[in-house]
């Protein structure tokens, strides 16, 4: 009988542990200039095969409905994640994740979620860089990587910009970080829009890895950011603006960045360390289905 009771005791304390490890994630979503319906439950999958999160969504009116009813518990949460990018959210939302950010919180930002609130300066040092929504020299500089070194580029003109879709090498120019340590110094991303032109205030931020904007596809001819930090209050905030569609969410490495990014942004380190045996390499691209 003791045994037994052992036994029990003991599978239910595992259980706990276990559940209690897992990092509280919250994606929110509801309006984007792109197909939010599909990539959420993509973000979903991978965050939650990963073992480390569990995650609830929280979706907003449509474009154009009333919003003042929006509120999401942030600071139920270990890391919100935004994938939206639409209409202005109450002032008290607004409040809300500014003190859940500044009292602790993590923020995950992908992709056009840097486009949403060009004009909410507070959200603008959260994220560091955007594009889009009126964003100009106003709103901070370019931040390119050029000679070995992060370049704040104030010269006039508008922020936010992308060629033509393709895949392309992101480059680790930071491999101290918890998020891109012990990754391969350069990996093929899936295909994706490239995003360059992204300005904003790039207070405590860190560029951790850029890509090349070729303007042979379009692009600015600089090695733009593609994974930053910022640090913002007591909070921790990770972005990416990789991720324009559910597909470029199927490259290994996004993957890989996504999980380790948002649980850097949860805890301030990462135990998700394991490269992925088919991490995609400097010149090819690697895709989970
Ligand atoms: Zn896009």
């Amino acid at each position: 009988m003791n045994r037994i009771f052992a036994f029990v005791l003991f599978v239910s304390c595992t259980w706990s542990a276990t559940a209690a490890d897992k990092l509280k994630l919250l994606i929110v979503d509801g309006q984007n200039n792109h197909a939010w319906a599909k990539t959420t439950p993509v973000m979903q999958r991978w965050l939650t095969e990963s073992g480390r999160f569990t995650v609830d969504v929280a979706t907003s009116p449509a474009k154009g409905q009333d919003m003042s009813g929006f509120a999401p518990n942030f600071k139920a949460y270990d890391v919100v994640l935004s994938n939206y990018n639409g209409d202005e959210w109450s002032a008290a939302t607004k409040q809300a994740l500014i003190d859940y950010v500044q009292n602790g919180g993590g923020l995950a930002i992908i992709h056009a979620a840097n486009n949403s609130f060009g004009n909410w300066s507070e959200y603008n040092k959260m994220i560091g860089l955007g594009g889009w929504g009126g964003r100009n020299e106003k709103h901070g500089p370019y931040v390119r990587f050029r000679d070995g070194q992060i370049v704040r580029d104030t010269q006039s003109g508008p922020g936010g910009h992308h060629g033509k879709q393709h895949p392309f090498a992101v480059i680790v120019r930071d491999e101290k970080h918890p998020i891109t340590r012990g990754l391969p110094p350069m990996f093929m991303h899936a295909q994706d829009e490239l995003y360059d032109k992204l300005r904003g205030p790039a207070e405590n931020m860190t560029v951790l890895a850029t890509a090349y904007a070729d303007p042979a596809t379009g692009g600015s001819g600089e090695h733009e950011p593609m994974i930053m930090t910022v640090g913002y209050g007591k909070g921790r905030v990770f972005h990416t603006p990789m991720g324009h569609s559910a597909e470029s969410m199927q490259c290994v490495g996004f993957i890989t960045v996504l999980l380790r990014g948002s649980e850097w942004a949860a805890t301030g380190d990462v135990t998700l360390t394991e490269i992925p045996k088919d991490f995609p390499p400097a010149d090819k691209v690697s895709v989970r289905e």
